[in-house]
C-alpha cells in the first residue's frame, strides 16, 4: 500500500510518516519538487527551519515525476510505501486511481501548529515568527488560489485531527485507528455491501430515520430497499403518511403508519424463491419485530446491521429461536478523526487489529452483553 499524508504545517504528516516506519515496516518515497510547487511547505519563516525528519534521504526511493514514483510503487504494491510529498490536485489524480493508495489529510489547530513551530525554531537556534506572521504563511499555504493544500486535505478519506500534546500519545491514537487495515484501500465484502445499504438510505422518503436494506445471495445482490410509502402515494417527506410527520417517539404509533420498512421493501423485491436459503440481508439499522418475523419467514439465513435500534433484543431472540444468525459490523472510520481522544477514538469497533480476521464484526451471541455497552444502543 501507499499513504500520501497533506496538511497544514506542522500538524504532523512527518511525525505521522515516521511512525509508520518505525512501527509498520513503510519505506518513504519522496517525489521533488519542481518550481511550481509551493515551497511554503519547508518553512513559515523565511529562514530555512529543517521538520527533524528529513534527515536522510533515500536517493533510490526519490522521483522526478508522479508518474515514475508511481510506477515504482506499482512493482511493489504489496509492500509499505508512505509519502509526505503532496503537493497539487494533478498529483492526487494520478495517486487515487491506483487501488493501492489511500490519502490522510492531518491538521491541528492554528495556535498548536504555531507552539509546535515555535520549538522547531528554537531548537534551530531560529528566531521565530510572530503568531500574525505564522497565520498569514499558513493562510498562504492553505488558501491560495491554484497551490494552497486545502483542496487536496478535502480530498483525504481519512482527516486526522492532531492535538496531541506528545509523540506517545499521537503513537496512541494512531494504533487505534490501525491505518494498515487493508479495508481501507478495498472494501471486504461485509463493507462492500454494508455500504450499498448506506446508499439504500439515502434514497428513503420516510420522515422518521434513513434506513437501507440490501439482499445478497452468495456474495451477488439480489434486491435494495429502502423506507417510505407505498408507490403511488405521496412520499412520508411530502406529508404522506400523517403518523411520521407528527412528533410521536420512536416507536409508537406503529400500526397506523403508512412507510413500508427498507427490509420490507428488500423482501417484497427478492421474493421468497430467489431469497432461497442462503441468503444474507444487510440493513444500517437492525431490523425491528415486524420486519423481524418477515425475515425468519422467507428463509433469510443471516442479517448483518450496523447500528442498533430500540427493540435489538427483541429481535435477537426472534433471530436466535428461529436459527437466523445475526451479527453487527461497522466498517473502518473514515472521514474526521481526533487523535487525541486515545486508544478507544469514541468508536470501539474503529479499533481493529492487524491479526483481527473479520475486522469489524460482532457476533451477537449474547445480546444482553452487547447492549450494556453504549455503542449499541442509538438513541432515538
Ligand atoms: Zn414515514
Ligand atoms: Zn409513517
Ligand atoms: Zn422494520
Amino acid at each position: 500500500m501507499l499513504i500520501g499524508l497533506c496538511g497544514g504545517i506542522c500538524a504532523g504528516k512527518s511525525s505521522i510518516a515516521s511512525y509508520l516506519i518505525e512501527d509498520h515496516q513503510f519505506k518513504r518515497v519522496h517525489l521533488v519538487r519542481d518550481v511550481a510547487t509551493p515551497a511554503v511547505e519547508n518553512s513559515a519563516s523565511n529562514a530555512h527551519v529543517p521538520s527533524g525528519y528529513s534527515s536522510s534521504i533515500d536517493a533510490t526511493h526519490t522521483f522526478s515525476d508522479i508518474d515514475s514514483l508511481l510506477d515504482f510503487v506499482t512493482l511493489r504494491w504489496q509492500e509499505r510505501w508512505v509519502t509526505t510529498d503532496i503537493w497539487d490536485e494533478k498529483t492526487v489524480d494520478a495517486l487515487q486511481r491506483r487501488p493501492f493508495f489511500l490519502l490522510i489529510s492531518v491538521d491541528a489547530p492554528v495556535s498548536v501548529r504555531w507552539q509546535r513551530f515555535q520549538d522547531r525554531c528554537a531548537s534551530n537556534k531560529l528566531m521565530p515568527p510572530t503568531l500574525e506572521e505564522f497565520v498569514v504563511r499558513n493562510d498562504e499555504h492553505l488558501y491560495k488560489p491554484a497551490t494552497g493544500l486545502s483542496a487536496l486535505i478535502e480530498r483525504a478519506q481519512l482527516k486526522l485531527l492532531n492535538s496531541t500534546a506528545s509523540i506517545s500519545s499521537l503513537h496512541r491514537g494512531l494504533k487505534a485507528l490501525n491505518l494498515t487495515n487493508e479495508a481501507r484501500l478495498r472494501p471486504s465484502w461485509d463493507q462492500y455491501f454494508m455500504q450499498l445499504a448506506d446508499l439504500a438510505a439515502h434514497r428513503c422518503n420516510c420522515m422518521k430515520r434513513r434506513v437501507g436494506c440490501v439482499i445478497v445471495r452468495e456474495k451477488r445482490v439480489i434486491s435494495t430497499g429502502y423506507n417510505g410509502t407505498p408507490r403511488g402515494m405521496t412520499n412520508c417527506n411530502e406529508g404522506g403518511c400523517p403518523r411520521c410527520n407528527n412528533a410521536s417517539a420512536a416507536g409508537v404509533g406503529h400500526s397506523t403508519c403508512l412507510c413500508l420498512h427498507a427490509e420490507e421493501n428488500a423482501l417484497l423485491e427478492a421474493g421468497r424463491d430467489r431469497i432461497g436459503d442462503k441468503s444474507t440481508l444487510y440493513c444500517n439499522t437492525c431490523p425491528c419485530l415486524t420486519c423481524s418475523v418477515k425475515i425468519t419467514q422467507v428463509g433469510i439465513s443471516e442479517v448483518v446491521y450496523n447500528q442498533g435500534y430500540i427493540v435489538d433484543t427483541q429481535t435477537a431472540k426472534i433471530f436466535a429461536e428461529s436459527g437466523v444468525r445475526l451479527r453487527q459490523f461497522s466498517p473502518p472510520r473514515e472521514g474526521l478523526v481526533d487523535l487525541s481522544l486515545g486508544p478507544s477514538l469514541g468508536h470501539s469497533h474503529d479499533v481493529d487489529t492487524d491479526s483481527t480476521a473479520q475486522d469489524g464484526n460482532v457476533e451477537v451471541a449474547d445480546i444482553r452483553e452487547v447492549l450494556d455497552s453504549d455503542n449499541f444502543v442509538r438513541p432515538i
